[in-house]
């Protein structure tokens, strides 16, 4: 994973602590789909496809909302399978107690498109539309310099509230792409 996609390989390095790395799998990650966990941002900014023991399924149906995803009540995830990209790279602000993603995004060019992919910020993992397009054509931090997530539908609690994650998905954003180039 660390040669063919450094991105996802230094985004499982943020996960928790060693005892949760080791312990955690990426098939319950994403089964689980923690509107705050990484994996999600990950496969789906990468435009990964997950193989179940009856169907693939893209990574843009599977993560359907909070806690939520497209799987059968006994549907197994097998694999997962991942476009490698040409640039790639994931930021996140992450709780400092347990890891957890206050935000985190992932910024991916490659054969899957230009996708940028939030976690944290949401009830679920989300694309960004307008950042998206805006980096088709400049991928570069500058090109998204001005683009905005709306506050309003965003999670609030102790550690952020709406307002703050829309920023932080901006400053994220730009830096996962300054990181990629
Ligand atoms: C202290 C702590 C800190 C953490 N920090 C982070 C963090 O920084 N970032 C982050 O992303 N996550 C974090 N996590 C979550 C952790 O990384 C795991 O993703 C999470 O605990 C799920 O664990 P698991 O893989 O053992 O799945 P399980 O707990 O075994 O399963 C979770 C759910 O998925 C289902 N499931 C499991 N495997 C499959 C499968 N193959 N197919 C279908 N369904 C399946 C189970 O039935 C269950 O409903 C943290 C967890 C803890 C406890």
């Amino acid at each position: 994973m660390k040669k063919q996609i450094p991105a996802l390989a230094a985004l499982a390095e943020s996960i928790g602590d060693p005892q949760v790395r080791n312990r955690g799998t990426i098939g319950g990650s994403i089964a689980n789909n923690d509107p705050a966990a990484d994996y999600p941002a990950g496969l789906l900014g990468l435009g990964a496809t997950i193989k179940t023991d009856r169907r693939e399924i893209a990574a843009d149906a599977f993560f359907t909302g909070m806690f939520e995803t497209a799987l059968e009540d006994d549907e197994i995830v097998t694999s997962v399978s991942i476009p490698v990209p040409k640039k790639a790279s994931y930021a996140k602000f992450p709780n400092p107690a347990s890891r957890y993603a206050i935000v985190g995004v992932m910024v991916a060019q490659g054969p899957a498109g230009t996708r940028v992919a939030v976690t944290g910020a949401g009830p679920g993992v989300f694309r960004v539309a307008e950042m998206e397009k805006a980096l088709e054509s400049n991928f570069s931090a500058n090109a998204i310099e001005g683009i905005s997530v709306p506050a309003s539908g965003l999670n609030a609690d102790m550690h952020a509230s709406a307002d703050y994650r829309a920023h932080l998905v901006g400053v994220m954003a730009r830096r996962a792409v300054t990181a990629a180039s």
